[in-house]
């Protein structure tokens, strides 16, 4: 316990490795980000203005998505997808124990009732045969997660959401870039969200998301309620909205500002994905051998979509023994890391009332207990995978190489 008291940082002489940086790649496309933000201010409209409508529309061409709706953020994206799809108070929704707190927080403020399903230990995310279990008389909806770098079972939670009666929707907020089956993530049942928080694989500048869907009364039920619950006769026309409120609706419209940000950097979102795909081969190569590193990413292999891929390093997650030691020691040589979810969502406080008690999902629990995020964006170089590996090496053996 008394490393963990010494003074923090990088010793003298060696230079940390951040968890995140975006300064290289805003760099890169620093001239095309400003051309498209002086377009903003050169029509002075700040907020659901015509930067917003284009970008849904080159994000429904890059996702092949029938329609993309921009809003404030993903966390909005999932509540106001919800109750576009009809979500009723007090409805049932399938969701991941072992998650962001957003994809269940969502449903509470959408009105509903979190109903928790334990994890596939192979991808993360929701099983299908603990998602049946799951199912009682208040279940409406499932809401799978796809988290870190590979989706769901798309195909498992798909035939039992339909055997069950359930309305299948997708907090797909970590999945742009990853395709199952020719669909996109969020376009296998009713919808799904993106997330563009900066540190997501396409980040915006601040808060930003949007909703995907193929279904047309969703998307426009979601550019009423991302605007005071007006409904317009034409999606992304915001001129042609009526000023008549049909249902009570959010202030969740995406900034005019954001919008350009996401148009540059979706001209380079190609070269990161490979990027990443590039590192988390590196982290593979370099930690398979490192006693105390008891699991590392596993791709589940599955179609994908022609020239696309099932996977997509958003995070490169390995799950370690003495993990809070690990966290503490590659703190102290400035390696920024985060655990990736520290709290299972039944153990959450703001979901206290729901009654759940530790050891109901022993798999999402053990997640919680050992997994471990490292260093992977597109600025990041293989010196920095090098430390950061030699890190956790010296860390376990006392020696790094
Ligand atoms: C990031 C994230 C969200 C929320 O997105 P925000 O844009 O931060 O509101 C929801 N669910 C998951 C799985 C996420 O990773």
């Amino acid at each position: 316990m008394g490393e963990v008291e010494e003074s923090s940082g990088p010793p003298p002489g060696s230079e940390g490795v951040p968890f995140f940086s975006q300064a290289a790649t805003f760099g890169k496309l620093w001239p095309l980000i400003e051309e498209r933000i002086n377009e903003v201010f050169a029509t002075g409209k700040f907020s659901h203005g015509r930067q917003v409508a284009a970008w849904e529309q080159e994000l429904a061409a890059w996702t092949g998505a029938r329609y993309a709706v921009g809003v404030n953020s993903g966390t909005d994206a999932l509540v106001l997808l919800l109750r576009a799809c009809g979500l009723q108070p007090g409805d049932g929704v399938l969701v991941p124990v072992y998650s962001f707190v957003a994809t269940a927080s969502s449903v509470v403020l959408a009105g509903g009732r979190p109903q928790f399903v334990d994890i596939d230990p192979d991808t993360y995310a929701m099983d299908a045969t603990a998602a049946e279990t799951a199912v009682t008389p208040e279940s409406r909806f499932m809401m799978p997660a796809h988290l870190f770098h590979q989706m769901a079972d798309m195909a498992a939670l798909g035939a039992v959401a339909t055997r069950c009666g359930l309305t299948l929707v997708e907090d797909s907020a970590e999945g742009i870039g990853m395709w199952q089956d020719g669909r996109h993530a969020g376009l296998h049942g009713k919808g799904g969200v993106l997330s563009f928080f900066p540190a997501k694989t396409l980040g915006a500048l601040g808060d930003a998301g949007a909703v995907l869907t193929d279904d047309a009364e969703v998307a426009h039920m979601v550019a009423a309620l991302r605007h005071h619950g007006r409904l317009g006769p034409t999606l992304g026309d915001f001129s042609a909205i009526s000023t008549e409120t049909d249902v009570p609706g959010h202030n969740s419209k995406m900034d005019d500002i954001q919008a350009a940000v996401l148009s540059a950097k979706l001209t380079r979102l190609d070269e990161d994905i490979a990027r990443r795909a590039e590192l988390a081969a590196a982290y593979t190569e370099r930690l398979r051998d490192v006693p105390g590193i008891t699991r590392l990413p596993r791709v589940v292999e599955r179609p994908a979509h022609e020239g696309r891929s099932a996977a997509v390093f958003y995070v490169y997650l390995i799950e370690a023994d003495d993990r809070d030691r690990l966290v503490a020691h590659l703190t102290r040589r400035g390696v920024g890391t985060e655990v990736y979810y520290p709290t299972p969502l039944h153990l959450q406080p703001c979901f206290a009332r729901l009654g759940h008690r530790r050891g109901e999902f022993p798999r999402a629990e053990a997640a919680s207990a050992r997994a471990l995020a490292l260093p992977l964006h597109p600025d990041l170089d293989l010196d920095e995978v090098d430390r950061v590996c030699a890190t956790i090496r010296e860390f376990y053996t006392g020696q790094p190489t």
